[in-house]
């Protein structure tokens, strides 16, 4: 039997909430799903506002239309990461200044970014790798001693948490002045395609809803605010409809049922790769003091691409499929050439050595106990 690297989880109510949907007669956007969801997030999460999107990839263009990104200004991320963190500011002209990954995780190493701003830097964005939490306090810091934004990607990032200095635990993405969640079918609870906007800063509340309906004050409208409606800024079609909002709904009604298994699943890993992690052939993921973990991954980084390669093949011949994570974009085709030239090692470490393993709610105990015989051949030797 194959094991694979995802399967999407149906908690069975799935298709019920659909027909409702259908069946209440109103299946475009902004209905009863979208409104209960977003109220969960809002609830639960301490956001001061979100918007249910068609993809987080969406959720990070509204990022951008909202804080004005023109040609000319530079906006900081991590290489490693997916297209879309990029892709948003690229599309309103931005230039992408790439920051090295820390030596221990994937995500941007804070300590980098300083040296990094100029008088055309405009935002931040940290990505939560595997939904780890980025030291947000440290990032927050320079933004506001630059005066610049923060747009948390948190796409892998749901139900999970900062806690900083001071002490509270403060959920990803209600930290930076926006965020951008995914619900594609990857992440922990989904949708298909889909995603959220989060806001923080009440001064993008308005502007946000307006983006998000084409360019107009629908929502105004619909909440009785004002007496007609019509086109008043740029925007685009960004909100999802009903259907996949009633669909997300079921999801989230499971949402800590999803996350204890997973969370299982991703401890039984942990523990029975610790005792061979000696033989020097691999790093297990840390989590740092002040982040949890929501279980959205789980990798191993490689001592080098030769046994990266060599695990991910031997895996393969007993039908495990572990894959291999982002390609650095500082050296992708679309943007090399845009690049500043500076080496970013972190980065290719990881884009190199780093393997992801199967992580998904039907994954059974005794499947894990299998992929770790395979992995223990393969690793625990000293070469
Ligand atoms: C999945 C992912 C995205 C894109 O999410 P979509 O919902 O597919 O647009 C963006 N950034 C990161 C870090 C991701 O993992």
């Amino acid at each position: 039997m194959e094991i694979p690297f995802n399967k999407p989880y149906l908690t069975g109510k799935e298709t019920a909430y659909i027909e409702d949907a259908v069946k209440s007669g109103k299946i475009s956007g902004n209905g009863k799903y979208t409104r209960m969801c977003q109220n969960f997030f809002e609830n639960k999460y301490n956001f001061k506002k979100c918007l249910l999107t068609t993809s987080c990839t969406d959720a990070l263009e509204m990022c951008a239309i909202l804080l004005n990104i023109e040609p000319g200004d530079e906006v900081i991320m991590p290489s490693y990461t997916f297209v879309s963190t990029a892709l948003a500011f690229v599309r309103q002209g931005a230039k992408i200044v790439f920051a090295d990954s820390r030596a221990d995780y994937p995500g941007i190493d804070e300590d980098k970014i300083e040296e990094l701003i100029t008088k055309k830097t405009k935002v931040i964005v940290p990505v939560h790798y595997a939904g780890v939490a980025c030291d947000m306090d440290k990032i927050m810091a320079l933004a506001e001693k630059y005066d610049l934004f923060v747009v948390e990607d948190a796409a892998q990032a749901i139900d999970s948490y900062y806690t900083g200095a001071n002490g509270i635990k403060r959920a990803l993405g209600s930290i930076g002045h926006l965020s951008a969640f995914s619900f594609h079918e990857t992440k922990n609870i989904i949708s298909g395609e889909g995603g959220m906007l989060g806001i923080n800063d009440e001064k993008f509340l308005k502007r946000a809803e307006i983006i998000w309906e084409k360019g107009t004050n629908r929502s105004e409208f619909f909440r009785g605010e004002v007496n007609k409606y019509g086109w008043v800024d740029t925007g685009s079609s960004f909100l999802p409809s009903e259907i996949i909002s009633a669909f997300l709904w079921a999801q989230i009604e499971q949402l800590d049922k999803i996350q204890l298994r997973r969370k299982c699943l991703w401890n039984q890993y942990y523990r029975l790769l610790k005792p061979i992690e000696m033989y020097g052939n691999f790093k297990l993921p840390e989590i740092p003091e002040y982040a949890t973990n929501n279980a959205h991954m789980f990798y191993l980084v490689c001592k080098n691409i030769k046994t990266r390669t060599e695990l991910i093949q031997k895996l393969g011949r007993e039908n495990i499929l572990a894959v291999f994570h982002y390609l650095a974009l500082h050296k992708s085709e679309f943007y090399h050439e845009k690049h500043d030239g500076r080496n970013l090692k972190n980065c290719d470490k990881f884009a190199d050595c780093l393997v992801r393993l199967p992580l998904f709610f039907e994954l059974g105990s005794d499947e894990i106990d299998k992929i770790i015989s395979v992995l223990t051949q393969s690793l625990a030797k000293s070469n």
